[in-house]
């Protein structure tokens, strides 16, 4: 349901090429033949997760363990779902893990996004609005953030420079969010697109945070210019 079909396919010199290309522009032809080839998409498939993204938050938290259960997580930029998916697991917002504490989980995007059991999820969303900050803060109550995750991306226009500044806009959105409503030693994992705007983002998030580290999760493609930002030990605006 949330994944498009590759209803058939051909192998060719050891690679899937679809057969149902016909009428299709080059660049989907050649997304179609990349998702076709990509493992990430067939274990997205056989593990139930809405999409490859998935295994990117799974390397990053399997190495850092940001999320725990009874963690207070929030999801910018969520849909299809698969970091909320992940999210409910490890924050144990499903209760499964019984004798831990249960965590929350909210996911917030532009899309409609097909509900996920034990989560929270607000389609039709922009996170960059006043009033969606006001909704978050409402459904807290006076629970803090102890994960603020952000996949977010805009949608490439395909200048190159105003892409970056947008992906930049909605990281100090996030940065901005993170900030205000974060618990002690929470953490931040933001995706950003890699330019000369970033070395300075870091530099502001270290004055709130302990840690700061960028990522490259091997889900990641090695031809994007996508990397993450993990901060961690969310210290406020302490000196340090
Ligand atoms: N992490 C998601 C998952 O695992 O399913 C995939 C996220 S996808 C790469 C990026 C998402 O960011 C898109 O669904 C897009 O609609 C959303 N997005 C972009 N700008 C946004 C905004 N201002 N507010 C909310 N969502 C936004």
């Amino acid at each position: 349901m949330y994944r498009r079909c590759l209803h058939t396919s051909i192998r060719s010199l050891g690679k899937l090429v679809p057969t149902n290309l016909k009428g299709k522009k080059k660049s989907s032809q050649e997304w179609l033949t990349r998702q076709l080839n990509d493992p990430f998409v067939e274990r997205a498939k056989m593990m139930n997760y809405r999409c490859r993204s998935a295994f990117k938050l799974l390397e990053i938290d399997q190495k850092y363990g940001i999320i725990k259960p009874g963690s207070v997580v929030i999801d910018c930029g969520a849909a299809p779902g698969s970091w909320s998916q992940i999210a409910v697991k490890q924050s144990n917002a499903d209760g499964l893990n019984n004798g831990k504490p249960k965590g929350l989980v909210i996911g917030i995007d532009l899309l409609q996004i097909y509900p996920i059991e034990h989560a929270t999820m607000m389609g039709n969303m922009d996170f960059t609005r006043p009033e969606t900050h006001d909704k978050i803060r409402s459904m807290l109550g006076n629970r803090r953030l102890d994960v603020v995750l952000s996949d977010m991306a805009p949608n490439a226009t395909g200048v190159r420079s105003l892409d970056q500044e947008n992906i930049i806009t909605l990281c100090y959105s996030v940065l901005r969010f993170a900030i205000l409503m974060s618990s002690p030693d929470a953490s931040l994992l933001m995706k950003i697109w890699d330019n000369a705007e970033v070395p300075i983002l870091e530099k502001n998030i270290q004055q709130y945070y302990r840690m700061v580290k960028r990522i490259k999760p091997r889900a990641s493609r090695s031809d994007s210019a996508e990397n993450f930002i993990l901060a961690r030990g969310f210290v406020g605006a302490e000196q340090r």
